[in-house]
């Protein structure tokens, strides 16, 4: 079989999680849960995230370091400071390039992964670029990528879509869904608009992350297409996580 990453033949490959365990996880170590709107339209309770078989295990491996610091940062965020009458948190002691590291690198595995949360990912002519970059361990990637972080602080945050394309800012972004945050990841030769450019990881220090109390009006249409046809479910189950 062949890594998805070095592209080196393998007896074996190993199980990734694509969004690292603890971040997928987390609504349930808190007590909450997390709703996982999938695109079949059907809602259901996140269990241990989702992961494939994609890379060699040497790959998977260097996949640690990075998503050791994501999980970090996204612990960081509840006790982050505010700054811009409460618009942005502030990643304070974080490097914006690391954490954009980080960030990629789950959009890589999601490309690779054939798990329904993450078919709307496909990087197309992208993909080497970001697989070199992933590889080779030092530089930066072209203005192609932008990566930037949204903190979404209410109730609404704890619903997690499957990861979607669409134009954001005046360019094709991903939106990789997590607990209360959401991973924007600009594939697009365009530059975002500055609403979300002032906040792309590695252009400022500390990094920021956009914060927000609920999502977008578009994004709740999406779920309450998925969620209308099981809101009596839905309902038992919020009951017996209160
Ligand atoms: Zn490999």
């Amino acid at each position: 079989m062949r890594c998805g990453l070095c592209l080196a033949e393998e007896p074996n490959l190993v199980n990734s999680h694509i969004v690292p365990e603890a971040i997928a996880t987390a609504g349930l170590l808190n007590g909450q849960f997390s709703l996982l709107v999938g695109p079949k339209n059907y809602p259901k309770r996140m269990q241990i995230g989702a992961y494939s078989r994609i890379v060699c295990e040497k790959c998977e491996a260097s996949f640690h370091a990075e998503d050791e610091l994501f999980i970090a940062a996204f612990r960081f965020l509840n006790q982050a400071p505010v700054f811009d009458e409460g618009v942005a948190t502030i990643l304070d002691g974080f490097d914006g390039s690391q954490l954009k590291r980080a960030v990629l690198s789950i959009l890589f595995r999601a490309n690779l992964s054939d798990h329904e949360l993450f078919r709307d990912v496909n990087l197309g002519p992208y993909e080497d670029e970001l697989r070199r970059y992933l590889v080779e361990r030092s530089g930066d990637v072209s203005s192609v990528f932008s990566v930037a972080l949204r903190h979404v602080t209410g109730k609404d945050g704890r619903i997690v879509l499957n990861c979607m394309r669409a134009m954001l800012g005046g360019a094709h972004t991903y939106r990789i869904y997590m607990p209360h945050l959401t991973a924007l990841v600009k594939v697009d030769k365009r530059p975002w608009e500055k609403s979300i450019a002032y906040a792309s990881l590695g252009s400022t220090n500390p990094p920021v992350a956009l914060r927000v109390d609920s999502l977008a009006p578009s994004e709740r249409r999406a779920i309450s297409l998925a969620v209308e046809p099981h809101v009596s479910r839905i309902e038992k189950a919020f009951r017996r996580f209160r």
